[in-house]
């Protein structure tokens, strides 16, 4: 490559000199302005798409022990003036059971909370419903503008 001021054979660098872009050497570049330039970059384009994700539950009862149940079984028990044994032989269950769920020592199955809450009357469950939920994550499109692709320095 050759300097196009002096001709001399060199590494050469782009400059302007009196208004014109020249290819120069080093010494000559002195004499002009040198043009750097950077290299664009060029970021990877991203494009982050998050799918909408819809979920969508259908209402749903959940059945709650209630966290009184073991003072509420047993006032209603001592109200009735029943005996653990009588209550348990009432509904099925081992008076072990009775004990240790009066004791609060053991939540009541929903199966044996329904029970006792028949024979005594009382409320031990507790519906819960599970409202329709939809989360919706939108789209989110992340787009870089040219100008953050492309930087170029002009000097
Ligand atoms: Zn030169």
């Amino acid at each position: 490559m050759q300097c196009d001021i002096c001709g001399r054979e060199s590494k050469l660098v782009d400059a302007i000199i009196e208004g014109s872009m020249v290819s120069v050497c080093n010494i000559c570049a002195k004499y002009g302005q040198v043009i750097t330039l950077e290299k664009p970059k060029i970021k990877e384009e991203k494009f982050v798409k998050v799918k909408s994700k819809s979920i969508q539950k259908n209402p749903e009862v959940i059945e709650v022990i209630v966290q009184d149940y073991a003072d509420k079984i047993k006032n209603a028990r001592e109200k009735l003036n029943l005996k653990q044994k009588e209550l348990a032989n009432s509904i099925a269950e081992r008076e072990s059971t009775i004990q240790n769920i009066e004791s609060g020592h053991l939540k009541p199955s929903i199966e044996t909370a329904k029970k006792i809450e028949q024979f005594l009357k009382i409320k031990l469950i507790e519906e819960y419903k599970e409202e329709k939920k939809l989360s919706n994550i939108n789209f989110r499109d992340e787009k870089l503008t040219i100008g953050d692709l492309l930087k170029v320095k002009n000097e």
